[in-house]
């Protein structure tokens, strides 16, 4: 059987209308593994939640906004402008409910921040306004290729992916982890010292999250899509 991937959308406003969207980056490399992707609109009733939670097997929390930093227990800098008050009060909903059922979980950019704040941990708002030695992290358009390096650590689930201590990924986020949240471990982080990914420690279920865009990458570094392949056979 094949698995039922849940992945988050966002809201896109266009022409005076209001979408809830998925770029099919997100939803292509899912089919592209083998699992069935199923998108979850911005919902926030908890019984609705929890029908959602019955019918898949794995959950992607994908890109977008800032999450709110009263969420973390600041209030925002000037620098945080793009939050989403319902994708926010959603999502850590989602992903409490998600872990507390042990349902496999992967992150990306945004879904990183969100899984590291819904465990406790807090965030840089601004990389470049609070981090003054830190190098680019904001590059927009062309993802599909590698912007900086990243450092992997060993014994680490992105190590055994991956199999390799250094590999170039993109980077398009103006934020990155703080403090770190419970039951988490640092898996990779680039040249500046900025924790590009983390992950579940042993013996909790199954959660890997990247600041960078895996999903970009995948038709021009092809062996980006093992972080797929090894997500989606946990959900089996
Ligand atoms: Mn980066």
């Amino acid at each position: 059987m094949k698995p039922v991937i849940g992945i988050t959308s966002e809201y896109g406003y266009e022409d005076r209308k209001k979408f809830n969207r998925v770029l099919t980056t997100y939803t292509d490399v899912i089919l592209e593994v083998g699992g069935i992707p199923l998108i979850i609109p911005i919902v926030n009733d908890k019984k609705t939640i929890n029908k959602y939670l019955d019918l898949i097997d794995g959950l992607l929390f994908t890109g977008g906004e800032d999450i709110s930093p009263l969420i973390y227990d600041e209030n925002p800098i000037k620098e945080v402008v793009d939050i989403s008050y319902d994708r926010d009060s959603m999502e850590l909903e989602l992903f409490k409910r998600a872990h507390e059922r042990k349902l496999p979980i992967l992150g990306i950019c945004r879904g990183l921040q969100l899984i590291n704040v819904a465990l406790g941990g807090t965030l840089y708002q601004d990389i470049h306004a609070q981090l003054p030695f830190a190098l680019g992290h904001v590059s927009t358009y062309d993802l599909s290729g590698g912007y900086h390096s990243i450092e992997i650590i060993n014994d680490t689930i992105l190590y055994d992916v991956l199999g390799v201590r250094k590999i170039d990924v993109n980077s398009n986020h103006h934020q990155s982890i703080k403090n770190l949240g419970n039951d988490l471990r640092i898996n990779c982080f680039s040249k500046d010292g900025i924790v590009e990914g983390i992950e579940s420690i042993k013996n909790c279920s199954f959660i890997l999250a990247l600041q960078f865009h895996p999903e970009e990458m995948v038709h021009r570094h092809r062996e980006f899509i093992n972080i797929f392949e090894y997500f989606v056979l946990h959900c089996m």
